[in-house]
């Protein structure tokens, strides 16, 4: 999460473009909540049929005529804080041609709930996990009050929302397995982490202790870890790999690993079912082990993401992040990538109290591991997350209001020890150094999958030439 928001580029320079060229082709990952929404409704007997959006222009006539064509009676639909005035647009205009109920999810929503639900824009708006309120949807309970429902008084107008608290599925293996009937599984892809196709993504756990400041997951998703067993993320895994001929599966926990006994079980278990399949995960450095790092590379994990942390510790801190050690971290990196696991480090530039210096020398102390990706991002203070009160308490930020959002200014405004601009200047020079190095980008082309990689990145390299060419 970073970018301000909707800034989905890289800076400025011209490797920082073609990097995010790269991303934009390469990373392509399913909402996977509307798969599980497609389960539950499913299940209780509804008819469902499934519309991904995602990447097309909303105001295009086509893209609504399709949902108002269907008729629909309800529309349950994601909702994000980059796209949030086009989604509600597009689900007025829905509604009004069709007369379709709409239940939404997604932080923002959460956020900005009262005033949604004031303005008719919504008539559900999921609170914690999404499927608590589709299953009182499937059910035909949804109610006001009830846990994990946001939703108007019965006749009060204009809407006046009543509240509740969030709703979690505390049994995770009750939940029915995503349903992927209806979805254009060729389009998801996460190359290059995961460069076998097709792709899905899976949740095999929620919720996240830590507590680090930046962070909308456990905003989202709550505190506590809950995990699903071992036997039922295998199973799924199988009915994918044996259904929809899956290849790569990117599981999207918050933190894979946090259980390292139940994580060092799931690599046994995907192991030990022979499934040809390559999988990736995210986690932290510091929930991994030796042994746990060797059963992964044995169980077919092809990729590791994990957040690499500010080097001085009055910076940490600062961000509620409770850092591995440089050489702990170091030496776990180098684990992986000699199991032949792909790492990708992520970092959040402009953290509070970081100075310039300090984050120059963190870029300079990234550039000595042994990664094989990095992703810089600007620190970002989303609406719900500690973060975005502290800065608002400290006069860094402005609150934002959902008519700036409706009125199409969603971009977050962040100066804190850094300011905006300076912050863009240190990602793009970070980029550049990082990816400037060839032999990172050999060592990735040439040892894992030699042609599918000279495929994609030729192709990415003709339409990013097009592309330039078209805007010089
Ligand atoms: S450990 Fe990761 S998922 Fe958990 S709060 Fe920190 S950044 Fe978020």
């Amino acid at each position: 999460m970073g970018g301000m928001g909707i800034d989905a580029g890289f800076g400025t320079s011209f490797s920082s473009r073609f990097i995010a060229q790269v991303k934009f082709e390469g990373v392509h990952l399913p909402i996977i909540t509307l798969a599980y929404a497609a389960a539950i409704l499913r299940k209780a007997g509804h008819e469902v049929h499934v519309i991904d959006q995602a990447r097309q222009d909303s105001e295009q006539p086509e893209v609504l005529a399709e949902v108002t064509a269907l008729k629909p009676d309800w529309v349950v639909a994601a909702t994000s804080f980059a796209y949030i005035r086009a989604e509600l647009q597009y689900l007025a205009a829905a509604s009004r041609a069709c007369g379709c109920k709409r239940l939404v999810f997604g932080a923002t929503a959460c956020h900005f709930a009262s005033d949604i639900m004031a303005l008719g824009l919504a008539d559900v708006i999921a609170h914690g996990d999404p499927e608590v309120a589709i299953g009182h949807l499937a059910q035909g309970t949804l109610a006001p009050g009830l846990s994990g429902v946001l939703m108007a008084q019965a006749g009060s107008s204009p809407p006046v929302l009543h509240a509740a608290a969030p709703g979690f599925v505390q049994a995770l293996d009750t939940v029915p397995w995503p349903d992927w009937n209806g979805f254009e599984i060729q389009r998801y892809g996460y190359f290059p982490l995961l460069k076998r196709r097709p792709f899905l993504t899976m949740l095999a756990s929620r919720g996240c202790p830590y507590a680090c400041s930046f962070c909308p997951y456990p905003v989202a998703q709550g505190a506590p870890f809950r995990g699903r067993s071992v036997k039922d993320v295998v199973a799924e895994a199988s009915f994918l790999v044996k259904t929809h001929g899956i290849r790569s599966i990117l599981f999207r926990d918050p933190t894979f690993s946090m259980d390292i006994g139940r994580a060092k079980d799931l690599a046994r278990g995907l192991r030990d079912a022979h499934l040809d399949l390559d999988w990736g995960m995210e986690t932290r450095l510091d929930r991994l082990d030796d042994e746990l790092i060797d059963l992964l590379g044995e169980s077919g994990c092809k990729s590791v993401n994990f957040g690499v942390d500010p080097i001085d510790e009055a910076t940490r801190e600062a961000s509620h992040r409770r850092a591995c050690p440089p050489d702990v971290a170091a030496a776990r990196i180098a684990r992986l990538e000699r199991r032949g696991i792909a790492t990708a480090g992520l970092f959040v530039i402009g953290l509070p109290n970081q100075s310039e210096d300090e984050m120059r020398r963190t870029i300079e102390w990234i550039d000595t591991l042994e990664m094989s990706f990095v992703n810089y991002e600007l620190a970002t203070p989303f609406p719900g997350t500690p973060l975005y009160d502290q800065a608002i308490t400290q006069g860094w930020t402005q609150a934002l209001t959902l008519q700036q959002l409706l009125a199409g200014a969603p971009k977050l405004q962040f100066n804190g020890a850094m300011g905006l601009a300076q912050m863009k200047a240190l990602q793009d020079q970070a980029f550049r150094r990082f990816y400037a190095k060839p032999r990172r980008v050999v060592k990735d082309l040439i040892l894992r999958q030699f042609f599918t990689n000279v495929r994609f990145f030729s192709r990415s390299a003709l339409r990013f030439a097009l592309r330039e060419l078209r805007a010089a």
